[in-house]
């Protein structure tokens, strides 16, 4: 990954739009650019795109959408961006929240309508920190049905793809204006391709190891979910080009995978009156407050593990979700007519386990606060079949990265922003804050499909300005 002069003998081919990475980001850019007239390639360093999209839940937060007034539900963008603003103490540019807060609806009603994504809203529970339901997501609720969905809308738009081609140079100007990257093929080969602007879409830094050390101390040795093409290449890229860099410490984890299975359980389950405890089984936290500082939490138990506790109602819910059916499939769900038995199934001490079971429904009840804070009062208790996941807390992605402005162009450490690069989705800096606890529910592909939306349209808006 670095960053030289334009080579003197110029690029075999020059694009107006050049994409690196084909992930939700990537895609929607291209889409968009590609809608607005552009000549669009996307590179892709593996050879079927996936990224951290696949691996994804697929759900993107929206506020407004024709989806959610389906349902009754009404939202706006300046409640959504309260909520984001929140979850983060206030910590994000107001520009940029309220920038991916407005476009969101508009772009996920244009996947829809122009490209047939069949979004439905999950109405079925709440995420926390959302005041309201708005979370987005195909039939199986999975990101690899939103990658390939988005893979068609490409090659049905015209837009090529090109696969197996690992962006590892970046050519520029002395004043920061890009000219082309250089591509690494498999055998080793080495291409290059020019273009008019550059749009980076590689994600963020979560898969490098050394990246996460220095940056994240306190979750390294946690299990790392994301794609490991997150390597860091656009950080490095604006690192050498003298971008503003913000957050390098911001990152979601989840608190809520399988283990050993290495499968996601769905926050839904804790949301939903579930709760989690520990190998003494015993609480140990106020989980209401989000899954991504559940990460840290669970690691810090014995064993670096805890068990979600829940039951067949709620797995009902969980159900809607691909990864939770697989979960099922491999036996990561353990269920018991009884809570002895469940706590056996487990390998959890029954008596304090029972205890804890007796604490949360009299919480429940309203009877006693919680003394971890939680707002129990009211959620419906547990009844059996129960049921029970062994768990651990994992890194998913980063939220820091390049600094960007409305339409995704990265900003220069110096001041103003570069003329013709964008960063989006995980590769420019999120509105997760500065840490763990910043991370709202979909964060992670708010930013890849509203600046990736925005970073697309954007040729149309300097086309329009130059009259
Ligand atoms: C298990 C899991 C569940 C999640 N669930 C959700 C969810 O439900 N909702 C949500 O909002 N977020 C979720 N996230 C986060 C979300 O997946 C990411 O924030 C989002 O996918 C980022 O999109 P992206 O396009 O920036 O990156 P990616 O999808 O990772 O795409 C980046 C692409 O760039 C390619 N690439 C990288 N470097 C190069 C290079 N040098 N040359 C060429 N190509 C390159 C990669 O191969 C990859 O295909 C989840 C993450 C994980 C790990």
């Amino acid at each position: 990954m670095r960053v030289l002069p334009p080579p003197a003998e110029g690029f075999p081919a020059t694009v107006e739009t050049l994409i690196v990475g084909a992930g939700a980001g990537g895609m929607v850019a291209a889409l968009a650019a590609a809608q607005a007239g552009d000549e669009v390639v996307v590179v892709e360093r593996d050879a079927v795109p996936s990224g951290s999209t696949a691996l994804s839940a697929g759900l993107i937060p929206a506020a407004g959408t024709r989806f959610q007034a389906a349902h009754g539900i009404a939202d706006d963008a300046a409640t959504f961006a309260a909520d984001i603003q929140r979850k983060a103490k206030g910590e994000n540019e107001p520009t940029l929240v309220e920038t991916m807060a407005s476009t969101a609806a508009e772009a996920i009603e244009w996947l829809a309508d122009r490209f047939g994504l069949a979004f439905s809203l999950v109405h079925d529970f709440d995420y926390p920190g959302h005041g309201r339901r708005r979370m987005h997501g195909l039939p199986t609720r999975s990101g690899r049905e939103l990658i390939d969905a988005l893979r068609v809308a490409c090659e049905g738009a015209g837009v090529p793809i090109l696969c197996e081609a690992r962006a590892d140079t970046l050519y520029a100007d002395a004043d920061g204006r890009v000219q082309g990257v250089g591509l690494v093929r498999p055998d080793g080969s080495e291409e290059r391709i020019g273009c008019g602007r550059l749009i980076l879409a590689s994600n963020g830094y979560g898969g490098n190891a050394a990246r996460v050390a220095r940056h994240m101390p306190e979750i390294v040795g946690a299990l790392w979910f994301g794609h490991s093409g997150n390597d860091g290449t656009a950080l490095a890229w604006g690192e050498a080009l003298g971008a503003e860099i913000r957050h390098l410490g911001a990152y979601q984890g989840h608190g809520n995978v399988a283990h050993p299975h290495g499968i996601l359980i769905t926050w839904a389950v804790i949301g939903e009156g579930g709760f989690q405890v520990d190998r003494t089984g015993r609480r140990f936290w106020n989980e209401a407050q989000g899954y991504s500082e559940a990460a840290r939490a669970v690691l810090a138990r014995p064993g670096g593990e805890a068990f979600a506790i829940f039951d067949a109602r709620i797995a009902g819910i969980a159900r809607q979700f691909a990864d939770f059916r697989e979960a099922e499939a491999q036996g990561a769900v353990r269920s018991a007519d009884t809570l002895d038995a469940l706590a056996g199934a487990l390998g959890l001490p029954t008596d304090a386990f029972a205890e804890t079971c007796a604490a949360v429904d009299t919480a429940k009840a309203g009877r006693a606060d919680d003394p971890f804070g939680r707002a129990f009062a009211g959620a419906t208790p547990l009844a059996p079949p129960f049921c029970g996941v062994r768990v651990t807390g994992a890194l998913f992605h980063t939220q820091g990265g390049l600094a960007v402005d409305a339409d995704a162009r990265v900003r220069r450490a110096a001041g103003g922003t570069f003329p013709n690069l964008h960063a989006v989705g995980g590769a420019a800096c999120g509105v997760s804050g500065s840490g763990d606890s910043g991370y709202l529910s979909g964060n992670g592909l708010l930013a890849a499909v509203t600046l990736g939306f925005r970073a697309g349209r954007a040729v149309q808006a300097a086309r329009d300005a130059s009259g």
